[in-house]
């Protein structure tokens, strides 16, 4: 049984508690949150460690969206246009998969650890990336990602699919969860859509799936036009779009999907995420594929859960969640600095982790998993109100980690 205790604890519970000179007892689970004497007092068996002035104690950070297979992106893939970079990334997917080697996995996921991120949900297209998921201490939802727009090849889709699904199984224990992801409406045919999705409900699997990302899937989605039309021009003489987007929706109903994206989404199409799932926004990606960003108070009008994803290296320099927290601040100046900030530590923990839904934790709370990270800021605050702000002006990296109980940084 250990005890941190420091200058202030971040409990990211609903009411956004703040403490100050405050002590959190954990083993495995949390044991006690509170005021340093009490935690002390109250626990006398435990080895307590006082952090250094101007720390920070916060629940671990939750990254929903990342694609590991792509690491070794740097200058391959092209930005600016969404369409633009698909085709690249088709261009180049096997070439950049060849590329990262374990190096570059292990790169990027201690990228995310450094960071404080301590769950991730992995989008996994060819199982290249199981192995680190696997060897990481993070825990992880690893979403094994379908498409195919061809009904005629789905046989060949699922047999792959299964293998890959089956692989994740096999290498599922306490921190990987096997998942589904579907990659998108204008990719999947709703037939492959539905066999992914009925086999994540037989099995009880997370489900997740990129929506709305760009104008030219509304524009396809809605009209059959735009840049989506001419891109599929290449493959069918006379293509249309497979579904629309509320059909598409319908799938998912009564399930707990992370929806990624969602900034070309009306205002049914959010009142139904709400309901059925939550948002992943991933800025930097939004921005470098020259696609709006998420019109956040749109979303929370119809009370949508928005997390933090930082996307892949495909579309993003970093996967430092901070970097990614710092970007959306600064993209969204329609909102108060200190409020969005408030809701971006919200958006990065205890939405995250109900996001994901597998990993009990996001929060600093009793019987939560000990999932926690401490953070050292470079002076001391003058007031409390502007600590989250300053957490994500100033934060790189974490100065310690545990996760379960068992320190990993
Ligand atoms: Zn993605």
């Amino acid at each position: 049984m250990k005890i941190l205790t420091a200058d202030y604890l971040l409990c990211c519970d609903d009411d956004f508690t703040i403490m100050k000179d405050a002590a959190i007892c954990f083993d495995e689970k949390i044991i006690e949150v509170g005021k340093k004497d009490e935690v002390i007092k109250n626990n006398p068996y435990a080895i307590v460690k006082n952090l250094s002035p101007n720390s920070i104690i916060m629940p671990g950070l939750v990254n929903t969206h990342v694609h590991l297979e792509y690491s070794a992106n740097q200058t391959t893939l092209v930005y600016g246009d969404f369409i633009k970079w698909l085709q690249s990334v088709i261009k180049n997917r096997e070439f950049l998969q060849r590329s990262c080697d374990k190096k570059c996995y292990n790169d990027a996921v201690e990228q995310m650890l450094q960071s404080g991120v301590t769950t991730f949900g992995a989008i996994s297209s060819f199982g290249g990336d199981l192995e680190i998921c696997y060897e990481t201490p993070l825990k992880v939802v690893y979403f094994n990602e379908i498409l195919g727009s061809n009904p005629d090849f789905a046989d060949d889709i699922y047999k792959d699919f299964e293998k890959r699904l089956q692989q994740s199984f096999d290498m599922a224990n306490d921190t990987l969860k096997p998942a589904v992801s579907i990659h998108s409406p204008y990719s999947t045919h709703p037939m492959i859509a539905k066999y992914a999705i009925d086999l994540a409900k037989e099995n009880d699997l997370n489900i997740a799936t990129h929506f709305m990302e760009s104008k030219a899937e509304r524009e396809w989605l809605d009209k059959g036009s735009g840049d989506f039309y001419n891109f599929m021009k290449n493959f069918n003489h006379n293509p249309k779009p497979m579904t629309n987007a509320m059909s598409f929706l319908k799938m998912f109903e009564g399930l707990n999907t992370v929806f990624v994206h969602g900034n070309m989404c009306n205002e049914e199409e959010l009142e139904f995420i709400s309901k059925n799932g939550s948002l992943s926004s991933c800025v930097v990606s939004n921005r470098l594929l020259n696609n709006p960003v998420l019109d956040i108070k749109k979303a929370e009008n119809k009370d949508v859960k928005i997390t933090i994803g930082t996307d892949g290296l495909s579309s993003n320099n970093s996967l430092n969640i901070w970097n990614e927290m710092r970007a959306f601040l600064f993209s969204h100046n329609e909102a108060n600095v200190i409020e969005l900030s408030k809701n971006l530590i919200k958006y990065a923990t205890i939405n995250g982790a109900k996001a994901l839904g597998i990993f009990d934790g996001g929060e600093l709370k009793k019987e939560k998993n000990a999932d926690i990270v401490s953070i050292v800021l470079p002076n001391s605050i003058t007031d409390i109100e502007q600590l989250p702000l300053e957490l994500i002006l100033h934060t790189k990296e974490i100065k310690s980690g545990y996760i379960n109980g068992e320190r990993y940084v």
